[in-house]
């Protein structure tokens, strides 16, 4: 369904993605494993359009997304979740729901009720934020935060949910909850592509693994054959073995 293919990118010099070609399944949940500078965030960034690819093609359901804009990819069912959530902090929780379905403008009386429809949708899966839904997003704590940007994401109905590092900086039981949404999404028929540092956490959901070093694929294969490598059991799952 999406297939990357010898994908590079740079910062000026700095060769950031080097050739990497992977493919996520629809239906699936693929995570993206990697040390801090492997480019992670470089290739959600160059998936959704945030980033121009020097070399290489983006293939998702046959169509080439590597030379379009953010909002072009978007308008093909790719939502990113973005590192650090980056909510609208001086938005309230409600606007930057508005926020996430811009490609949907208010501008028919139909179209507003769709898209508070969509607002009262996400308020039921994420009740905290229907009680906050007048509150800045600033104001919420990292977990809430981290809801507010998936739901965000999930106003514009995409297909394939990025999700860059959602886990990071927050407590156990978030995390385990941010897990659980994860679960559920992929249960409801959204595919997901997951960076994350957290790979104990990870193989409880995915279904493929790749591995990203110094901007190329280091690894890639099932969670049980992740589990039998010894470097990435050393380097991602020693705690968990410990
Ligand atoms: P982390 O886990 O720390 O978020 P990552 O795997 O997401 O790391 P990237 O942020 O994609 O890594 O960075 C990949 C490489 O590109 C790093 O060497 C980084 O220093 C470099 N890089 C990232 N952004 C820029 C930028 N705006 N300008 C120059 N170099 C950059």
């Amino acid at each position: 369904m999406l297939e990357v293919t010898r994908l590079s990118t740079a910062y000026g010099l700095i060769k950031a993605l080097d050739g990497v070609s992977l493919s996520a399944q629809t239906g699936a949940v693929t995570c993206i494993l990697g040390p801090n500078g492997a480019g992670k965030t470089t290739l959600m960034f160059s998936i959704a359009g945030i980033l121009r690819p020097e070399a290489g093609s983006i293939q998702f359901d046959g169509i080439e997304l590597s030379r379009l804009d953010a909002p072009g990819v978007l308008k093909h069912g790719l939502a990113l979740v973005p590192e650090n959530r980056l909510v609208f902090p001086l938005m309230s929780v409600r606007e930057n729901l508005q926020a996430g379905a811009y490609l949907r403008p208010a501008s028919t009386p139909a179209a507003v009720r769709e898209i508070t429809e969509d607002i009262e949708k996400m308020y039921a899966r994420f009740p905290v934020l229907g009680e906050r839904a007048g509150q800045n997003a600033g104001t919420l704590s990292g977990g809430e935060q981290q809801m507010l940007a998936v739901a965000r994401a999930l106003m514009s109905r995409p297909k394939i949910l990025l999700m860059d590092e959602p886990s990071v900086g927050l407590s156990p039981l978030i995390v385990d909850e941010i897990f659980s949404i994860i679960a559920q999404l992929n249960r409801e028929g959204i595919s997901i592509l997951l960076v994350e540092q957290n790979a104990a956490k990870a193989l409880q959901v995915a279904d493929h693994f790749y591995l990203l070093d110094h901007g190329r694929v280091a690894f890639s294969g099932t969670p049980g054959e992740m589990e039998n490598d010894d470097v990435i059991q050393r380097a991602y799952l020693g705690d968990r073995a410990a």
